[in-house]
């Protein structure tokens, strides 16, 4: 794992974060380091944001610890989450957050494109929470939170992949919720709209234009926006939420 400081800190409760170099990842990981998680994230390529970004929380005064791990490779997530319970205790909260496109319409979509997106956005999921699931059920305390999307819940065309990918991960969620409640693990979905980052980047304008049309609220999301729900559902605050689906989309109309 890339440490930042090597600093001493207080003992504080531990999150792991899938995806936390960029985007909505980030975003998570600033904010529970806010509310006084030592976080760990993973990552699949962005070495120097990542180490930046750990480097940044630890000024904030929680340790923080970026990793490169492939989601979609288990081995290397049960390494993983055992290297994070070693350095910073049980792992409490788990926000799996890793994702990624490779858009095309059906009829013309290769397998390949088809395996990399719901391998990374649903088997890395599966993976996480596998891996996570007995320790927290032992432990009789965690929380989980997937991030799906509204693509998930709607469909877009020319997103079978994704689309498939994220419901699959509102499913996976909901049955999970049910095995593990008698446990006192948590398990909730944030299902997020158009939300700026790299990923809505690259899209034409045209796209983008179309897009904050059918947002009510009149604006495109911002990662805050699913970091700040994100927060809320791995605090007591929500101590009576599992296996809920939480839209955070200014109220798009797909
Ligand atoms: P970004 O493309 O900005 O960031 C993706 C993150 O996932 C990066 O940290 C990337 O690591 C990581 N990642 C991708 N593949 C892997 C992998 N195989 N193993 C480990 N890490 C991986 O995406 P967003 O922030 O926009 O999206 C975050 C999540 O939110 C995704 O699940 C996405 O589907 C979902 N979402 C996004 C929406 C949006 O409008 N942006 C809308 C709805 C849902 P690296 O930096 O190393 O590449």
């Amino acid at each position: 794992m890339t440490s930042a400081t090597g600093r001493r800190f207080m003992v504080n409760p531990c999150a792991v974060v899938t995806g936390g170099s960029r985007g909505i990842g980030r975003s998570i990981v600033e904010r529970l380091a806010r509310s006084g998680f030592d976080v760990a994230f993973c990552y699949r390529a962005a070495e120097a944001a990542a180490g930046h970004l750990a480097e940044q929380v630890e000024a904030g005064g929680t340790r923080c610890r970026g990793a490169r791990v492939d989601v979609t490779d288990h081995r290397a997530v049960d390494v993983f989450v055992a290297e994070v319970e070693s350095a910073f205790g049980p792992v409490q909260a788990l926000v799996n957050c890793a994702g990624m496109t490779r858009d095309a319409s059906l009829a013309l979509m290769r397998e390949e494109q088809w395996r990399t997106v719901v391998d990374t956005n649903l088997g890395g999921t599966y993976h996480f929470c596998r891996s996570l699931a007995l320790r927290m059920s032992k432990r009789r305390q965690g929380v989980m939170v997937n991030i799906s999307s509204v693509s998930g819940i709607h469909g877009i065309a020319g997103q079978c992949n994704y689309s498939a990918s994220k419901a699959g991960i509102i499913g996976l969620s909901r049955a999970m919720a049910k095995e593990m409640a008698r446990y006192g693990v948590r398990v909730n979905v944030v299902a997020p709209g158009f939300i700026e980052t790299d990923m809505t980047a690259g899209l034409p304008e045209r796209a983008r234009k179309a897009a904050l049309e059918r947002i009510p609220l009149g604006r495109y999301g911002r990662p805050e926006d699913v970091a700040d729900t994100v927060a809320f559902l791995v605090s007591d605050r929500s101590s009576y939420l599992t296996g809920q689906v939480i839209q955070v989309d200014g109220g798009i109309v797909l």
